[in-house]
């Protein structure tokens, strides 16, 4: 368990500094400002039984990992942190840990594509949990598919990579009256910009692959919760039964990362909505997704529950796969690649890319259109980004 969150009344720049490192310069303690990486994966025992220094084996605790849970919860606004292997791990831990067979799960239609996966081709295959997909941007579409054995609602916001939004607030409040615990994987707002727990979620995850660690250095993920119960269950399962914990030189670098997680966050926003505007006004692009725009559906839902709009944007260009892939490809500093969240900018295109795998009937009626290009804006220099789009539009 977690000690109390630490530097709770400091202000966001001062926890990503501070919480979780304070140097030890008690009896035996070394001083250190950086929490030193310790691979160690077991540890001496000064009697038989529980050792007084509170460590027995890495996967049931590390001193770097505790460093960085305590790091992780301070900057949700939580009690307790849990960081795990991948994002993944940290997803199919937390539901691991709270649902039974024969559950029922409402999620987001526009969850990650991965914890579809693990939804459909393992929960519902494996362990006969059910699991119905909405259009939560619809808070009552949500109300509307609880079923007496629904115990859990999944919900992304914003979702990967249309951008859509769900309200948090209005979805607690149907789950706290149907008895359903409420996850909400925060991974594209980060606790920047958003936290879920403080607008009523009972669990929020993360993939700090991306924006916490914010490197392309690292693959790792992050339970945080103020339930107590919930948070031991979850603990139990990962290092007890499961073991996807994240290992000490990741949790060092998401510690080193998360430090300027509010100042890149900063210049992501800054750069996306740059991007997005530009984008807006180009003649060979049709649609832009970003929650920062006016002309975005849920722009003031993203004003209200938002502290900024998050770096990703996502845009149609005219034509069809052909001039979308040769798009991408013709792209000279941004990097054709997957994932999101890092200080380089990337672009995909979702339909031959990050979502090829969904059969193309799905993936055209969630609005993965053929021509729909996703871009991670980084923190370069906006001017240079969008002259990097310039030319890869002046030539379609
Ligand atoms: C990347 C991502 C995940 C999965 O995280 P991994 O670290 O790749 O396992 C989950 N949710 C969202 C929203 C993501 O972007």
């Amino acid at each position: 368990m977690n000690d109390p969150p630490e530097r709770s009344n400091d202000a966001f720049e001062t926890k990503a500094i501070h919480a979780g490192e304070e140097p030890d310069l008690g009896p035996g303690g070394t001083g250190d400002l950086v929490s030193p990486i310790h691979l160690s994966s077991t540890f001496a025992m000064d009697e038989a039984g529980d050792p007084s220094h509170g460590y027995k084996y890495s996967r049931l605790g590390n001193p770097t990992r505790a460093a960085l849970e305590r790091r992780v919860a301070t900057l949700s606004d939580a009690d307790h942190a849990m960081t795990f292997a991948s994002g993944m791990a940290a997803i199919s831990t937390t539901c691991l840990s709270v649902l039974d067979s024969g559950d029922h799960v409402v999620a987001f239609d526009g969850v990650y594509g991965g914890t579809k996966v693990f939804f459909d081709d393992y929960l519902a295959e494996h362990f006969d949990v059910s699991v119905e997909y909405v259009d939560a941007t619809d808070a009552d579409a949500v109300a509307a598919a609880v079923t007496p054995e629904t115990t859990l609602f999944w919900m992304e916001s914003p979702t990967n990579p249309l951008l859509k939004l769900c309200d948090i607030g209005a979805i607690a409040g149907i789950a706290d009256r149907h008895d359903v615990l409420l996850a909400v994987d925060n991974t594209f707002a980060t606790p920047y910009f958003q936290r879920p727990l403080s607008l009523g979620a009972d669990v929020s995850v993360h993939s700090t692959t991306k924006y916490l660690n914010g490197h392309t250095d690292s693959i790792g993920g992050a339970v945080v919760t103020n339930d107590d119960a919930l948070a031991e269950r979850v603990r139990f399962v990962q290092e007890y039964a499961l073991g996807a914990t994240m290992p000490p030189f990741d949790c060092y670098l998401v510690l080193r990362g998360s430090k300027t997680l509010p100042l890149r966050m900063r210049q992501h926003e800054a750069n996306a909505k740059r991007v997005a505007g530009y984008l807006s006004e180009h003649g060979n692009v049709t649609a832009v997704h970003y929650p920062g725009l006016d002309a975005h559906p849920q722009h003031e839902l993203a004003a209200r529950q938002m502290d900024g709009f998050g770096g990703v944007v996502s845009f149609e260009i005219a034509g069809g796969a052909a001039e979308a892939r040769a798009f991408v490809e013709s792209l000279d500093l941004f990097t054709l690649a997957v994932s999101l969240g890092s200080v380089e900018s990337l672009i995909e295109h979702p339909a031959s890319m990050s979502a090829s795998y969904v059969p193309e009937e799905e993936r055209l009626a969630s609005g993965i259109t053929d021509s729909l290009i996703r871009a991670p804006i980084g923190t370069e220099n906006a001017d240079d980004l969008i002259a990097d789009l310039e030319q890869g539009l002046r030539h379609l």
